[in-house]
């Protein structure tokens, strides 16, 4: 299964997941929760006055309790748009009633920190710059650093939507001094779907505190689970609603195999993964939705189908070779393409890797596309090789 999330997971996430479900209240569950908390602060590389929120529902609850917790209405908020995602957040801020501006340029690419500056300075002082550190939909990632350090000269906080990056790209909460990092479970981080997770840092805790408007829904409220998400990392029960258990129980494991690969060769080996695949596509005469490679993320890749070719088609033949991809998810983007989702467990397992570069290549040659299956092939191995080398 190599779409955009959910993803194929490690062993022993599955057999942490499997396990018979422990009580809430049981010093298994609670441990484990402890230090899965603990393990999301190092895996965001968080400091260490963040405070780490782990809680039952898809990325886009968490992209809801982000927005709940820091739109107060009348409050002016500025998107960047790179893509279906951004747009969600955009959405979701303007049922909350707040003055949203969408910063953006047409899809596969990134707008300009310049012209997102100008956005931010214009006008009333923004009360927080909203960013998608990858938007699944295009496969266009943009650069967390500048961003962060736009949004902190104008004393404006950063919030990043990091439902495809967290646990693939590069995350470093504290190096960027970014103030909100969200993700969900199924994805880069190598979880069955269920949980949403975030790392607030004390500006945008503070903000909470400063809130005027009636305060959030009771179950986004970040009031209703700090003292919960306190007294698990302290080793002590408590009770708001009940959580996903086996997935806590999943997520202690998975982060800890993110923390034993190191956060550094973590990215680094989805960055090699994506060029190994980069090369087979080019083999294969396909080309990327992003537009650049500065702005192309490393746990997917979104192509433009070949002329001629029907998506349905396309991805039933690369089904019967054993793969699942996905269709593209972006309502701009005219053509039909597709996105094939390289994040977690798979960039450790080569092989996984290769079938689905020969299932693509077999699929686009059933449909009728003067394709090697071999040539890709060995784009993807020659490449993996050399970086392996380095
Ligand atoms: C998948 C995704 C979401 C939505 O997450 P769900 O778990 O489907 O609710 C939001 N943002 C990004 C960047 C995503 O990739």
């Amino acid at each position: 299964m190599m779409i955009p999330g959910p993803v194929e997971i490690s062993p022993a996430v599955r057999r942490a997941f499997a396990a018979a479900p422990p009580s809430h209240r049981g010093p298994e569950l609670i441990e484990s929760f402890g230090r899965a908390l603990e393990r999301m602060l190092a895996v965001w590389q968080a400091a260490d006055d963040s405070r780490p929120f782990a809680f039952s529902g898809s990325g886009t609850v968490a992209m809801e309790m982000a927005v709940a917790n820091l739109a107060e209405p009348g409050d002016r908020m500025v998107v960047v748009d790179t893509g279906f995602f951004s747009r969600r957040m955009a959405e979701i801020l303007r049922r909350a009633g707040a003055e949203v501006e969408v910063v953006g340029r047409s899809p596969g690419d990134v707008p300009a920190i310049d012209e997102v500056a100008e956005t931010v300075a214009a006008g009333a002082s923004p009360k927080a710059l909203w960013l998608t550190h990858v938007d699944t939909s295009t496969g266009v990632r943009l650069d967390p650093a500048p961003f962060a350090r736009l949004a902190r000269e104008h004393g404006v906080l950063s919030v990043f939507d990091g439902v495809c990056s967290a646990g693939g790209e590069q995350l470093d909460m504290a190096g960027w001094d970014a103030d909100v990092y969200l993700t969900g479970s199924q994805k880069a981080l190598g979880l069955p779907p269920g949980l949403g997770l975030m790392v607030v840092g004390p500006r945008a805790w503070a903000a909470r505190e400063a809130r005027r408007a009636a305060p959030p829904p009771l179950y986004l409220d970040w009031h209703s689970w700090q003292p919960v998400m306190e007294a698990y990392r302290a080793g002590r029960p408590s009770y708001f609603a009940t959580p996903a258990t086996n997935l806590v129980l999943a997520l202690e494991v998975g982060l800890g195999e993110i923390l034993d690969q190191g956060l550094a060769e973590r990215p680094r080996r989805h960055v090699e993964t994506a060029r190994a695949l980069r090369a087979a596509w080019a083999a294969l005469g396909l080309s990327t939705i992003p537009l650049r490679d500065e702005v192309t993320a490393h746990v997917l890749s979104a192509l433009h189908l070949p002329d001629g070719v029907e998506l349905r088609e396309l991805l039933s033949a690369v089904r019967a070779h054993g793969v699942t991809v996905a269709s593209g998810l972006h309502p701009d983007i005219p053509r039909p393409y597709f996105r094939i989702g390289h994040m977690g467990w798979v960039t450790g397992q080569p092989e996984l890797l290769l079938r689905t570069v020969e299932a693509v290549a077999r699929g686009l040659a059933d449909v009728g596309q003067p394709v090697s299956a071999e040539r890709a092939a060995s784009a993807f191995e020659e490449r993996l090789a050399s970086s392996a080398a380095r």
